[in-house]
């Protein structure tokens, strides 16, 4: 998962601490739940996920606009649906081979 801190999405103090404890809420559940199942969760930087390839590991220099769903690549030529590639992305991040 992104060690996600929604700092941007928040415009007042109260909204941002309401916003901050549904995303711990969140992670530590995922967390609670990982380690009751025997599974391990893998807290990633959030940073450019969705800027990155997850081939070649470029970055783009523009931010994708959110209607703009394929990724392609401008260095190794790789596409992808964003999601898929922002996925792929993480993995890679947290150690792991995307299969
Ligand atoms: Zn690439």
């Amino acid at each position: 998962m992104e060690d996600f801190k929604p700092k941007f999405l928040a415009k007042s103090a109260m909204a941002r601490k309401a916003a901050d404890a549904a995303i711990g809420a969140t992670k530590k559940a995922l967390v609670e739940m990982a380690r009751k199942h025997g599974r391990i969760v893998h807290l990633v930087h959030p940073a450019h996920t969705t800027m990155d390839c997850a081939q070649c590991g470029a970055r783009t220099k523009h931010r994708l606009p959110l209607s703009e769903r394929t990724y392609a690549c401008t260095a190794c030529g790789a596409v992808s649906p964003r999601d898929k590639n922002s996925a792929r992305v993480m993995l890679v991040r947290a150690g792991l081979q995307p299969g």
